[in-house]
C-alpha cells in the first residue's frame, strides 16, 4: 500500500501531526498499536495548550488555578496561576478526541503495531502487524510518534532517547475530588533530581514520582503514599519519560516528534503540549517540503526555554538545600510571578529568562 504520509502512534503527537498534513489535503495514515489505550500520565495541560489547539473543555476533568509547592523541610508556598489555569484530562478520553479530530480532516487511522521500518530519504517502507496479519506501506514521509519506546528510533539508530522512570497511583480517597490545586513536592520523600506531585484526577487523586533508577521508584512511591495517610495499594502504573537532549529532529524522510524525540520539557516533565506543538512544527515542514524548517521552527520558539529549565533543574534539584531554597525563592512576589510568567505564556522566551536569572541573583539564592 502507498501512502504519501504514515504517522506511527496516535497519542497526543501523531494525532496532531495527522490532523494538520490531512487537513491540508495530504493522504494520511495514522497507525496505532491499542486505540483503548490508556497512556499512564498526570494528564495535566496548562490552558495555553486549550486555546492554542482549541481543544474542547469538556475534556477537562479538573481545573486548577493554583500550585502548592512543598519544601523538604515542609515549608510551602501557594501559588495563583494568575489567571492561567491547569486543566487535568482523561488521558483515554483525550487521546481519542484528538484522533477523531485527525479523522474528520480526513486521516485513515489503521490499528496496527509497526514492527519495523527501512528508509531510503525517498520513502520508507513500513511493517505494520493489523488483526488481519502483516501490512507493507511504503510512505513518502513518516512522522515518527511512538512515544518513548518508540520503535522507529530502535529500528533506525538502535537504541531508546534517555530517559527517567516515573510511576504514579490513583486513589478514589474521599477528600480526591476536592483536590483544588496541584502539588509539587520536592526532597524527603521524593528521589533526587526529581519532584513529586499530586494532582486531581477524575477518579480521585493521582499521587506519583520519578528517578533516573527505576528500581528506586516504587519504594519511594510507597513513602509518599503512606506520607499521605493512605496505603499503597491504589491503582498503579509506571513508564519512561525521556529526558530531553535537543537532538533528533529528521532522518531520511523521517520526522521525530513528542516523546519519540525526547520533547518534554526539563524539570516540569510536561510533554504533551510540546508532543502536540512539535508536531504541529513537523507538518509545517512536511508542507513545504523543507525537513529543515521543522528544527528551525523548535529551536526558534523553545530551546532557550528547555535550556534555561534544564539549567534551573540541574541546579535546584541537585540536593536538599537547593531544593529548600529553591521553594523559599516562591516567597518573592517578583521571582514568583516572573517564573508562573515563563511557565504559563508560550510566547515569553528571552526577556522571562533573563529576568529570572537576575532576580535569582539578586536575591542571593544561586549559591
Ligand atoms: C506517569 C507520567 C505522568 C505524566 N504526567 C504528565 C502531565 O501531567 N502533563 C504532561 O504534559 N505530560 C505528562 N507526562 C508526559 C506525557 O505523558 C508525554 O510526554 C506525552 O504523552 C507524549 O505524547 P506522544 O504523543 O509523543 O507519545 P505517547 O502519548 O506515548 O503516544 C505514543 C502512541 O504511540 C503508540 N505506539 C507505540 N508504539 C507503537 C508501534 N510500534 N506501533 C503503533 N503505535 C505505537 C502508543 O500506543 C501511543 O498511543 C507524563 C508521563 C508519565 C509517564
Amino acid at each position: 500500500m502507498d501512502v504519501e504520509i504514515a504517522v506511527i502512534g496516535g497519542g497526543p503527537a501523531g494525532a496532531t501531526a495527522a490532523r494538520l498534513l490531512s487537513g491540508s489535503n495530504m493522504e494520511t495514515v495514522l497507525v496505532e498499536r491499542n486505540l483503548n489505550n490508556e497512556k499512564p500520565c498526570g494528564g495535566g495541560l496548562l490552558s495555553t495548550a486549550f486555546t492554542k489547539f482549541g481543544i474542547p473543555q469538556h475534556l477537562i476533568k479538573n481545573k486548577v488555578h493554583s500550585i502548592r509547592v512543598i519544601s523538604p523541610g515542609g515549608n510551602s508556598h501557594d501559588i495563583s496561576l494568575n489567571g492561567a489555569y491547569l486543566g487535568i484530562v482523561h488521558r483515554k478520553e483525550f487521546d481519542a478526541a484528538l484522533r477523531k479530530a485527525a479523522v474528520d480532516e480526513g486521516t485513515e487511522v489503521m490499528e496496527g503495531t509497526l514492527l519495523s521500518i527501512r528508509s531510503s530519504g525517498k520513502f520508507s517502507m513500513l511493517t505494520i502487524k493489523a488483526a488481519a496479519g502483516e501490512i507493507q506501506l511504503k510512505a513518502r514521509h513518516t512522522i515518527a510518534a511512538d512515544g518513548v519506546n518508540s520503535t522507529v528510533v530502535r529500528s533506525i539508530f538502535g537504541r531508546f532517547p534517555r530517559r527517567v522512570y516515573t510511576a504514579h497511583e490513583i486513589h478514589g480517597t474521599a477528600g480526591g475530588n476536592a483536590l483544588k490545586h496541584c502539588e509539587f513536592r520536592f526532597g524527603a520523600v521524593t528521589p533526587p533530581g526529581f519532584y513529586s506531585w499530586i494532582f486531581p484526577h477524575k477518579d480521585g487523586i493521582s499521587i506519583g514520582t520519578g528517578s533516573e533508577h527505576t528500581a528506586e521508584v516504587d519504594t519511594y512511591l510507597d513513602t509518599l503514599v503512606r506520607s499521605q495517610g493512605l496505603s499503597p495499594n491504589g491503582q498503579r502504573r509506571g513508564y519512561f519519560i525521556p529526558v530531553w537532549d535537543g537532538t533528533l529532529y529528521y532522518n531520511k524522510g523521517v520526522y521525530f516528534v513528542g516523546d519519540a524525540a525526547g520533547m518534554v520539557l526539563p524539570f516540569t516533565y510536561e510533554g504533551i503540549y510540546y508532543a502536540m506543538r512539535s508536531a504541529e512544527f513537523a507538518a509545517e515542514a512536511v508542507l513545504k517540503d523543507n525537513p529543515a524548517l521543522y528544527k528551525k521552527l523548535w529551536q526558534e520558539t523553545y530551546r532557550r526555554r528547555y535550556l534555561l529549565m534544564r539549567t534551573l533543574q540541574r541546579y535546584f534539584l541537585k540536593n536538599e538545600t537547593r531544593m529548600e531554597r529553591l521553594v523559599s525563592l516562591y516567597g518573592h512576589p517578583h521571582i514568583r510571578e516572573a517564573s508562573m510568567c515563563l511557565w504559563t505564556q508560550d510566547d515569553a522566551k528571552v526577556n522571562i529568562a533573563g529576568g529570572i536569572a537576575s532576580l535569582i541573583k539578586k536575591y542571593g539564592t544561586a549559591r
